[in-house]
């Protein structure tokens, strides 16, 4: 699917916040009185119209993924076709928790060749438009988050921080905010071919694994349409989700959260607020019995050799950044009374 949107934002002051997150040392909106991006109502959109081409191909892989579940339940059952699924799955979801998101929109550790190339594979497998693109989007979303530049703004509502955003147009064009990532022509490749490598890798190759044992079109439909209607709505729930229920342990200037629930859904994407405060940090789930898949397998990747230079918030900032926000909230608790 093209899942091509082109926001026409002008490029955003990236490096207005220290190379980790937030600016060190800078005071909450509420310790300073002033009123939280959060806190301004939404503009309604400009001249927003479907994204028929989008809209289409979403509504075909969910009747697809439909299919699936009926194909494996009353038409013919395959181990073999599930458990490949499972590991599809598994490679395209790391390949956008670890790779589009960590990697190539934070730079939170730097990818060998072969790591990267991993990543972009089975990234266009994953159907979330190309690694720059992605990139793009994500920067926009963490340089104005809670705002109308925000791509996927949850002042908008659920649906619309969800899935809405995928399914309109935004007048505009290009890929702002991306300059370092067009350096690396293997992400400049796969943004020129994002189409056929998403459908050489979405479905082409698992259909022709599944002949291995027989199974093509049960592996087409399990393991590319399923799989990817699962995986869309695991990434979608980090920006619904995740800007809407759970804690605020690390920075009540944004609605971002940490959610353990949705972590759960996406290799550990959902320790949010965290990731919001200190966002070039590799991990997500900061503390060690936090579930983040994403973060053991950076860190298993580094022990073989193909990532270097993990990122890592030194704890006592990350602690002074918890006491900070107590305190915040502690005097908005005190101002209400
Ligand atoms: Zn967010
Ligand atoms: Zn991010």
């Amino acid at each position: 699917m093209c899942i091509r949107r082109d926001s026409g934002m002008t490029p955003p002051r990236l490096h207005e916040a220290s190379p980790l997150g937030a600016a060190p040392n800078a005071p909450s909106a509420h310790l300073m009185n002033l009123p939280s991006a959060a806190s301004a109502a939404p503009q309604p959109p400009v001249r927003l119209r479907f994204d028929w081409v989008n809209v289409s191909f979403l509504a075909f892989a969910h009747v697809c993924g439909v299919l699936a579940v009926l194909y494996l339940a009353l038409v013919h059952f395959s181990w073999w076709t599930l458990g490949f699924a499972l590991v599809w799955g598994v490679f395209c979801g790391l390949s956008i928790t670890g790779g589009y998101h960590r990697l190539f929109a934070h730079g939170a550790y730097r990818a060998s060749l072969p790591l990267r190339l991993f990543y972009l594979m089975f990234g266009a497998a994953s159907v979330q438009n190309s690694a720059l693109k992605w990139a793009s989007d994500h920067r926009a979303h963490h340089a104005h988050t809670d705002s109308d530049r925000d791509p996927y703004d949850i002042r908008r509502g659920f649906f619309w921080a969800h899935i809405g955003w995928v399914m309109h147009k935004v007048p505009g064009g290009g890929v702002p905010l991306v300059d370092d990532l067009k350096q690396d022509p293997a992400v400049l490749f796969q943004h020129r071919y994002y189409l056929p490598l998403a459908f050489l890798f979405g479905a082409l190759l698992p259909m022709a694994i599944g002949m291995c044992w027989g199974d093509p079109i049960g592996t087409l439909l399990v393991a590319g349409f399923l799989r990817l209607c699962v995986q869309w709505h695991a990434t979608f729930c980090i920006n619904s989700l995740t800007h809407m229920f759970g804690r605020q342990p690390y920075t009540t200037r944004v609605s971002a959260r940490d959610s353990a629930w949705v972590a759960l859904l996406t290799f550990g994407e959902g320790y949010h607020n965290f990731h919001h405060r200190f966002q070039a940090d590799y991990r997500n789930g900061v503390r060690w019995f936090h579930y983040d898949p994403t973060k053991w397998w950076i860190w298993l990747m580094a022990r073989t050799g193909l990532a270097r230079g993990l990122r890592r918030v030194p704890a006592d900032r990350i602690e002074q950044a918890r006491r900070e926000t107590t305190a915040a909230f502690a005097l908005t608790q005190d101002s209400s009374r």
